[in-house]
């Protein structure tokens, strides 16, 4: 059951830092602030917290931070200040907080990811407000989640919230770049996050975190999906979080997909990340889409990638437009074989008693709806 007052939200670094290159003490004090406020009101509270490479940069004297080893060395010099500073000014209001690092690999797994949800469950039940950043010091680059937008994301379906906030240095997605455009608007509602809006959102915002518009985009469209609604606002505006609550202040919000997937597919969307792409033809489109059906081998016309029995794949239509991800049943050398295959035909092709589908409809979430 999706508890209606989890809120996830979730600090990027230049609300962290109010635009400046070290943590900015009054703006958390005033944000701890309306947490308070807004856990006295009832609400469950994660809070996915940037700032650590910030807080690590502004503790060495020598001048550095542009390649990642460097990246991750100031994360974990400035993790302990960052999650300090939240537990000094959070004990302020006799509030427990707790850290968890995770990467993508904490989730890859299905048993991993059960235990990440049921500590974060147990957290909140305890009343503690978990507090949650990547793991930058150990992410390589096949398990990094790489921004801290995909990992709220990732960190609202574990905590099985009801509500994602984006602060950033930006009240929301505009029709144009709001800083060199005058006359760009302020999209307030977004039912589908589709190429149109991908293309206005363009690349990475602020200098100083590491997503932008467009890691943002990703995030509320993975979290729609898991019925999960999305609002990107700004953090600097005065009571921002109670504002953002009560729908007052100026925002874009992701409205939430009516029919949410069920909990092992929400895993599906969130946790693993693909290793390989299945190209089908336009009947086996027809049929995942339209009749929500498993895809088989007779509709798969290629495959790209190396992947094994069991492995997350990318279901991409002729022209390349994403279709759906899910586990696949056969590996990418099974596939070259029996690709165009009818099922009946399988067994004898591979010499071996295998699966009839290669994603199985519950093993596979569809990422288009509308063919
Ligand atoms: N994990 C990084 C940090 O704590 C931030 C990543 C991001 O800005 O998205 O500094």
């Amino acid at each position: 059951m999706m508890n209606k007052n989890i809120v996830v939200i979730k600090f990027g670094t230049s609300v962290l830092t109010a635009g400046k290159k070290t943590l900015n003490k009054p703006r958390m004090v005033e944000l701890v602030r309306q947490c308070v406020q807004l856990k006295n009101a009832g609400y469950q509270l994660v809070l996915v917290s940037s700032g650590a490479v910030a807080a690590g940069r502004s503790q060495l004297a020598k001048q550095c931070g542009s390649s990642l080893k460097e990246k991750q060395m100031l994360a974990a010099i400035g993790q302990g200040q960052l999650i300090h500073m939240w537990q000094t000014l959070f004990s302020l209001y006799d509030i427990s907080v707790a850290q968890m690092l995770l990467t993508r690999a904490d989730v890859e797994h299905r048993d991993r990811y059960l235990t990440a949800r049921d500590t974060l469950t147990e957290l909140l039940y305890h009343d503690v407000v978990p507090i949650i950043n990547e793991n930058d010091a150990v992410s390589s680059a096949e398990i990094t989640v790489g921004d801290n937008d995909n990992l709220s994301a990732m960190v609202a379906i574990l905590a099985n919230a009801n509500k994602l906030i984006l602060l950033t240095d930006q009240s929301g997605l505009f029709t144009a770049d709001p800083r060199n455009s005058p006359d760009a608007e302020l999209i307030s509602e977004v039912y589908k996050v589709d190429d149109e809006l991908r293309a206005l959102a363009g690349g990475s915002g602020s200098s100083l975190g590491t997503g932008g518009m467009a890691t943002k985009l990703q995030a509320a469209d993975i979290a729609q999906r898991a019925g999960i609604e999305t609002i990107i606002a700004k953090g600097s505006e005065s009571d921002v979080i109670t504002q953002v609550i009560n729908n007052d202040a100026p925002n874009t919000t992701f409205l939430r997909f009516s029919a949410p997937l069920e909990g092992r597919k929400k895993w599906l969307l969130s946790g693993p990340k693909s290793t390989g792409t299945l190209i089908i033809d336009k009947g086996a489109c027809e049929a995942l889409i339209n009749h929500g059906a498993s895809l088989l081998a007779k509709g798969v016309t290629s495959s790209q990638g190396q992947f094994k029995r069991g492995d997350l794949v990318t279901v991409k239509d002729q022209n390349g437009r994403i279709i759906a991800k899910g586990l696949c049943g056969f590996s990418d050398s099974e596939l070259s074989v029996i690709k165009g295959c009818h099922s009946s035909q399988i067994e004898a092709e591979l010499g071996c008693k295998s699966s009839h589908e290669v994603l199985h409809r519950d093993d596979m979430v569809l990422l288009e709806y509308v063919l």
